[in-house]
């Protein structure tokens, strides 16, 4: 017994140092417990087919930056509330955000409709502590001027600031650089088609400083030049980087400078400027138009396939070459919504389908890259419209890029 302590003071002594380790060690299994369930906590690093962390992690806004002098592309900073270090990407992938849904004409009554998904490349290099995205406002397209503007894009640039939470899945998709810099490297960027290229650019010039790349991008004109000083710094301190900025429609204060030039990029000026016999790696992104012109002109020109990547913003951005739908007649079921329709050939996939016919069904990219889209197939077979970037369970199919071969009961 410790010297000048009574046996009651020892005895109080030993039950504090007992109670002491035990609620220590609920403490701890608290905290293990509490990460066991967590699907925030990063597991392995990002690879094309398994997720760094499953489902919605959680990431706060630390900055926010408009990028064009029109201020019409903003870049997104966040960090991951956890703490957590985040888990390297490969230059080219995306994240997947949820937000507020906007109106639906499912629901009518000026109803809003549940949370949206829409995917957003990133466009910084891998950094363990934070990601960038830059995301464009979705103006009504020219045809449909009274049409409602984007929702997601809208909701970033008028709603999201420093501090808030977003919710974000993990880097994803098959269009990342190759890390082989021996070959010949060609960017071809449109508009906000820019994003992917720049986060290989950061990569490439971080990791491989004498990698020899090329860099055309098409922009309207000098207001929405996005990353004008980053893109011009590049050029300038890497010399196996040429950089052309091609303004299709300048405007009368727009002058033709050290990289910039007036016109649109097309196969003409990628043959003009690129040196004879040496082979190529193409990364294309960009809006439709561009994507519809170039790629075919491309494999016309001689590239094999598998040296032509492409990335398609969103559903209308490339159309796959598929032969026509199914057409049936097949009966599916969608087995949650308890509907059963008819499938008659009249849709390009089974979202579309879902859609005509008001089942209300979740959806997100509508390309095949984010699989909010993915249903159960309980009986009866698929086709898929193209090859998805995300990776589909077996026994399951993503709506948007599927259509039906036999009668169909799908879980959704
Ligand atoms: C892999 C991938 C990566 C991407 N990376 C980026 C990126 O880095 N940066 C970026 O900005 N975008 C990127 N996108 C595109 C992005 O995901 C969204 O598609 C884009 O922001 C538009 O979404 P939104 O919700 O704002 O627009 P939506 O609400 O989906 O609307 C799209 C367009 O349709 C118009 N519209 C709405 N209703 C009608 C109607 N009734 N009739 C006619 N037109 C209508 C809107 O005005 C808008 O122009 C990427 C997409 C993919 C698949």
């Amino acid at each position: 017994m410790p010297v000048g302590m009574t046996t009651l003071q020892l005895l109080f002594l030993i039950v504090f140092v007992l109670l002491l380790q035990l609620i220590c060690g609920i403490g701890v299994s608290v905290w293990r417990w509490r990460n066991s369930l967590s699907a925030d906590a990063p597991s392995t690093p990002a690879n094309a087919s398994s997720p760094a962390w499953p489902y919605w992690r959680n990431f706060r806004i630390t900055r926010r930056a408009f990028e064009d002098d029109a201020r019409t592309q903003c870049s997104f900073y966040f960090e991951p509330v956890d703490g957590a270090p985040l888990p390297p990407f490969k230059p080219g992938q995306f994240l997947t955000f949820s937000a507020p849904g906007g109106p639906s004409p499912l629901i009518g009554d000026g109803g809003l409709s549940g949370p949206i998904t829409r995917c957003y490349s990133l466009s910084s290099r891998p950094d363990p502590a934070n990601y960038r995205v830059t995301i464009k406002r979705a103006a009504a397209p020219a045809a449909f001027p009274n049409a409602p503007p984007g929702i997601c894009s809208s909701y970033f640039h008028d709603r999201v600031q420093v501090g808030d939470i977003i919710k974000v899945k993990a880097p994803a998709g098959q269009f990342f650089l190759d890390a082989d810099p021996s070959r010949a490297t060609v960017l071809v960027a449109g508009g906000i088609g820019i994003t992917p290229m720049l986060s290989m650019l950061l990569w490439a010039f971080a990791e491989q400083p004498d990698r020899t790349l090329h860099l055309f991008y098409g922009v309207q004109n000098g207001a929405v030049y996005a990353f004008r000083t980053t893109l011009e710094e590049l050029a300038q301190s890497h010399p196996n980087f040429r950089l052309h900025v091609l303004y299709d429609t300048p405007s009368p204060s727009d002058g033709e400078g050290l990289h910039v030039s007036v016109g649109r990029v097309d196969i003409d000026l990628l043959k003009r400027t690129l040196p004879d016999g040496v082979a190529h790696t193409f990364y294309v992104c960009g809006p439709p138009a561009m994507m519809e012109s170039i790629v075919p002109a491309l494999r016309a020109w001689g590239i094999p396939t598998s040296d032509i990547r492409t990335e398609a913003f969103g559903p209308a951005s490339l159309r796959p070459s598929v032969s026509a739908p199914e057409a049936g007649p097949f009966d599916v079921r969608f087995r949650r919504a308890g509907r059963s329709i008819i499938w008659n050939g009249q849709d390009a996939s089974l979202l579309d389908f879902a859609e005509r016919n008001g089942v209300e069904v979740d959806s997100g990219c509508r390309s095949g890259s984010c699989g909010t889209c993915e249903a159960n197939i309980v009986s009866g077979s698929v086709r898929e419209t193209q090859k998805p970037d995300y990776e589909v369970r077996d026994g399951h199919c993503l709506l948007c890029v599927s259509v039906p071969t036999s009668a169909l009961v799908l879980e959704a």
